[in-house]
């Protein structure tokens, strides 16, 4: 929509936390898989969501180093700096720029529906939740509308804050002009939700999954294994797909099918007349070498601190030149006069 598309390939945008020491199963097959798959054929756009970091109060040492972390990891992953902008959120100073005009298009009480931050908050303790964590679904809006992307690859508890994004985009065009575009979230079916695997009704997740109950990308394979094997099953022994009344064993079907990329029909066959510990040796083989060769890959990436610097700053470079023309059209268009 903005005239300043430089390029007539759609464009794809997504962010992630540097919330923990690693990044988890659910964070790959759930989002990261699509960011590289699109590097392909769109304009891609992916940072480190520092600045969201910072809502949940990390240590200052702790955040710099899961900042690097996340840079490598997801330069393992297969994000290429050739043909996507990777570059951490604080060096884009457009985004809180525009987050601002946001915020004062955001009514308190469609902020307070939002379910993350009901979840967060109650588990911080009422007091406890920073004003920050409340208006971050804001700041996420102004990450996306800034890039104008077509697609936004994330997993499924990222769906409503999608949809509060293409509200003010909606919002913000019908006050000032046709301005963003509702940009469509790209959620695949099969991997939107990886469970946790003590709490398999519950999403994997950095900061709220309890250590058994995550695979992260940078674990031991030893320890992935172990953690696979003692996943929670359910009662009976019947290798069966039933979310509803199977949910541990349902989310080892649906995680093998996702890694094995295939479908789960498929698994179910394999696996037929088997108990569910077959299911689980084989699957701690495939989590084993999937995290075993990325922790080696990461490593090497972050061996060279300097090079991910040099990586992070020409991403950013390339985010600005997008992103600055959009902040100075919106500042415009909302009656703000320019500066000296
Ligand atoms: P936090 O607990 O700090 O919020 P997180 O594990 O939820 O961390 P985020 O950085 O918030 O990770 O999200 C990064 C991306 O990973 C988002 O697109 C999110 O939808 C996706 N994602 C997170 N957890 C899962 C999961 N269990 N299954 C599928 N996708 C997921
Ligand atoms: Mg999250």
């Amino acid at each position: 929509m903005h005239s300043m598309s430089s390029s007539s390939r759609p464009r794809s945008l997504s962010g992630i936390q540097p919330t923990a020491e690693s990044f988890h199963l659910g964070n790959y097959f759930g989002a990261i898989r699509q960011w590289v798959r699109l590097q392909d054929d769109h304009d891609a756009f992916y940072f480190i969501a520092d600045l969201h970091a910072l809502t949940v109060q990390p240590e200052p040492a702790t955040l710099r180093t899961r900042i690097h972390r996340s840079a490598a990891q997801l330069l393992a992953a297969g994000v290429d700096p050739e043909r996507s902008a990777l570059f951490c959120q604080s060096h884009v100073p457009e985004h809180t720029q525009l987050a601002w005009v946001f915020n004062c298009l955001t009514g308190f009480g469609e902020a307070g529906r939002m379910t993350q931050f009901k979840d967060k908050s109650a588990k911080a303790g009422a007091d406890k939740a920073s004003v920050g964590l409340f208006t971050y679904p804001i700041l996420q809006a102004a990450d996306i509308l800034l890039y104008d992307p077509h697609h936004v690859p994330v997993g499924e508890d990222q769906r409503q804050h999608l949809e509060l994004s293409r509200n003010l985009a909606q919002r913000f065009n019908h006050h000032y002009g046709e301005t963003f575009r509702q940009p469509e979230a790209y959620i695949l079916e099969g991997t939107a939700k990886i469970v946790d695997l003590q709490e398999p009704t519950a999403k994997m997740s950095k900061s709220a999954s309890a250590p058994n109950g995550i695979v992260d990308l940078l674990d031991d394979p030893k320890r992935a294994a172990k953690k696979i094997r003692s996943a929670v099953t359910d009662s009976g022994d019947e290798i069966r797909y039933d979310p509803e009344t199977k949910p541990g064993i349902s989310g080892l079907l649906s995680l093998y099918a996702t890694i094995e990329q295939t479908s789960v029909d498929a698994v179910v066959a394999q696996f037929e007349g088997q108990q569910y510990g077959h299911l689980k040796v084989a699957l701690a083989d495939l989590v084993a070498d999937l995290v075993g060769s990325f922790g080696e890959r990461t490593r090497s990436y972050l061996d060279d601190p300097a090079e991910l610097d040099r990586i992070l700053a020409r991403g950013a470079a390339r985010a600005r030149e997008v992103a600055g023309p959009v902040v100075a059209d919106v500042y415009d268009k909302v009656g703000l006069v320019r500066g000296a």
